[in-house]
């Protein structure tokens, strides 16, 4: 019987060995930490993991594509822009995750993406496996026009990558209604296929879900309401700071107020609004979903609740509950220690690894609840998965019926999580209740479809 801590230095040893044959990829280093840093337990208590070479097949993408996508701006100029596609791993579905346009986008950070994806899909249950995409394009201050021109250049590559039963991708920053709108055509044109379950987060009226785009949020409130309930709290009259002010941050505004909880702050990258009445969020979705405008002219809209406050941090706002729902590394150990001195009870992921490795530490130290995104943020992709299943029958389901799935299965990631922990002996410890869990159900699968 190998132990644990022979088992840890296994992995450690492989970690080693993902950053030697992955260099200058340091966000798919931390990812692959993450996990890797948690899974001794339950490699030690199941030998055929380590022995069938699992682990070193699952830290490597099954594919990456990466391509030129040349387009012309509105000044007839032809910009280059790189598109990527990272299908990780496909034992339990066909590949699933967003695309993000965004100059921040390089392999290294789609390989992040993919790879916690594979666990977060596998948390949820439903048959699909894990992958992410997007491209180095900056979106902001480029007209529908020039969008629509990027948007269709993408696809003209990636169309020959995806399919219903292959690849499906949906949204992630930079990535909404008006984009996919724009992939879906070109797909359509170029395969004549009305093939609906290709791409996810359609629009309403020809293949889109109802409550898709509310779903990451929402789902990621009510993580952070069961994380609460463990602890004999609710989310009624308890304040919140959110950050970003895009998709998942809105519909976390717009379930915590739902709830009763008093949602004080958003950001976007030029800084953050901080509103003592909470956010007003008829507002926030018009400058932001139809203008799309800066969060400074929120506060100026506002009146005298609201103030904007240029760069810092919005983690200095004293708050019950902290909803990081922006970018990856956006909440490190000083945001956390100041979070904690102003008594913060829970911290739950609506952005993909927004928290850093010490700030995570420094909260679960601190006995904050703390919420991973492969859990607390996979209510988007489960509603993707509906998606998927509407579109398949070539059906539309309620929004009630929708919001019913979606309630059972942050429900049921939650009770997963707990109880996964517990039986490692590491209760109330979300990250390895998420990982192990995530890992269990992906490794089985992986050992019995053979060395592939
Ligand atoms: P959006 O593009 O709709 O919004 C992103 C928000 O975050 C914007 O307010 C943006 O501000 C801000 N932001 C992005 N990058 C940075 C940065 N480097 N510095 C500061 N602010 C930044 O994206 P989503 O809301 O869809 O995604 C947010 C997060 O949630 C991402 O981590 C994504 O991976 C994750 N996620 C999304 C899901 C979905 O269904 N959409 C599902 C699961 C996770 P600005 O406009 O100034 O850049």
């Amino acid at each position: 019987m190998t132990t644990r801590s022979e088992t840890q230095s296994t992995l450690d040893h492989l970690l080693t060995e993902i950053e030697l044959r992955n260099p200058a990829q340091p966000e798919f280093h931390q990812a692959a930490h993450e996990v890797l840093e948690t899974l001794a337990p339950v490699v030690a208590a199941r030998p055929e993991y380590a022995e069938s070479g699992l682990i070193e097949r699952l830290v490597e993408p099954e594919r990456q594509v990466m391509f030129r996508v040349p387009w012309q701006d509105d000044q007839g100029r032809v910009r280059v822009n790189r598109g990527f596609r990272v299908e990780f791993n496909s034992a339990l579905g066909p590949y699933k995750g967003g695309l993000r346009f965004h100059p921040s986008v390089n392999l290294g950070v789609i390989k992040f993406l993919g790879f916690e994806q594979i666990f977060k899909n596998a948390l949820t249950g439903l048959g699909i496996g894990g992958g992410k995409g997007g491209s180095d394009f900056d979106p902001h201050g480029r007209s529908d026009a020039e969008v629509m021109r990027f948007c269709q250049s993408f696809m003209t590559e990636l169309y020959r990558h995806i399919g219903e039963h292959t690849d499906v991708p949906a949204g992630d920053i930079g990535v909404g209604g008006r984009e996919i709108g724009y992939l879906f055509g070109q797909y359509r044109r170029i395969t004549n296929r009305w093939e609906s379950g290709v791409l996810t987060g359609k629009g309403q009226g020809w293949g889109g879900s109802l409550i898709r785009p509310e779903a990451t949020g929402y789902g990621n409130v009510l993580f952070a309401a069961a994380m609460l309930r463990e602890r004999g709290e609710d989310l009624e009259g308890q304040t919140a700071v959110v950050s970003g002010s895009g998709n998942v941050a809105i519909y976390t505004i717009e379930k915590l107020t739902a709830l009763g909880a008093n949602a004080v702050t958003c950001s976007d990258s030029s800084g953050y609004v901080v509103d003592e009445k909470g956010i007003d969020l008829d507002l926030l979705k018009q400058i932001k979903e139809v203008e799309r405008g800066r969060v400074d002219a929120y506060a100026e809209r506002r009146g005298a609740s609201a103030r904007f406050v240029p760069g810092g941090s919005v983690w200095d706002v004293p708050a019950d509950l902290a909803l990081p729902s922006a970018t990856q590394n956006e909440l490190d150990e000083n945001a956390a220690a100041t979070l904690v001195r102003n008594g913060v009870k829970a911290v739950s992921e609506g952005a993909n690894m927004p928290t850093t490795p010490e700030a995570v530490h420094l909260l679960q130290k601190a006995g904050v609840a703390f919420g991973p995104g492969k859990a607390a943020n996979a209510g988007g992709v489960a509603v993707s998965a509906l998606e998927m299943a509407q579109n398949h029958a070539r059906t539309s389901w309620t929004a009630a019926r929708v919001e019913e799935e979606l309630a059972d299965i942050m429900t049921s990631i939650h009770t997963t999580c707990h109880e996964t922990a517990e039986r490692y002996d590491a209760p109330g410890d979300y990250v390895t209740g998420a990982n192990i869990a995530g890992f269990e159900r992906v490794a089985d699968a992986m050992l019995a479809q053979g060395v592939i």
